[in-house]
């Protein structure tokens, strides 16, 4: 018991700290973006892609890590501002809380920006349990990952208000049914936004970058 009431304490917390950072940005007239998704579905690839395309906005990131921060220094090659958090020393946590998002983003020079990416910890699990104070919510899943994943982590799916399939170019080599994923994760959430893209080839990227401005533009 002791344990859940623990937990709900540092929920509440948390979704306190997201709410302000939301209200805050949105005064700024920065759009934050939470980037989610299993380890390789391709969360840096989409937001590197998009921020080479989208020449007319002004990106940040606030990269998220276990360990290492080489993410952060591949996205910093593009000349943008780029925060790192690194969950080690919490404990190596899975996931991102509203409390050092809201810290990176202190720590960012975000003088000017538009819109900027959170690249969440790669899992499935915790990040969709989190507020992170994103205006919108991105759930990345690759073509390789399979059509079932949305159901068997709903909440996931559930918290998103964008998929974003990934790797469409490989769909072709692969047993998966592209309909079927969609179809699974409209069962768990009918309001979803669904995009087939690939980061490698650039398919289906404008629709993605219109989605986003539009998200900008309407803050
Ligand atoms: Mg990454
Ligand atoms: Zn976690």
């Amino acid at each position: 018991m002791e344990k859940i009431k623990v937990l709900e304490k540092i929920l509440s917390a948390n979704d306190r700290i997201a709410e302000n950072l939301r209200r805050e940005l949105k005064e700024k007239r920065i759009l934050l973006v939470n980037i989610m998704g299993s380890p390789g579905c391709g969360k840096t690839s989409v937001i590197e892609r998009t921020i080479k395309e989208m020449k007319d906005l002004k990106f940040g990131v606030i990269e998220g890590d276990i360990e290492t921060t080489m993410d952060s220094e591949r996205l910093s090659s593009l000349g943008i501002p780029v925060s790192q958090i690194n969950t080690g020393p919490f404990g190596g946590d899975c996931h991102l809380e509203s409390a050092w998002v809201s810290g990176a983003f202190e720590k960012l020079n975000s003088e000017g920006l538009n819109i900027v990416f959170i690249e969440n910890i790669g899992n499935l699990v915790c990040p969709a349990e989190f507020d992170t104070g994103a205006h919108v919510n991105v759930v990345v899943l690759s073509t390789p990952e399979g059509e079932d994943k949305p159901l068997k982590y709903p909440l996931m799916f559930r918290t998103s208000h964008v998929m974003l399939i990934n790797k469409i170019d490989l769909a072709v080599y692969l047993d998966v049914r592209v309909e079927k994923m969609k179809e699974n994760a409209r069962k768990i959430n009918p309001g979803l936004v669904v995009f087939e893209i690939s980061a490698k080839t650039g398919e289906g990227f404008s629709a993605w970058e219109e989605f986003l401005r539009d998200r900008w533009k309407n803050l």
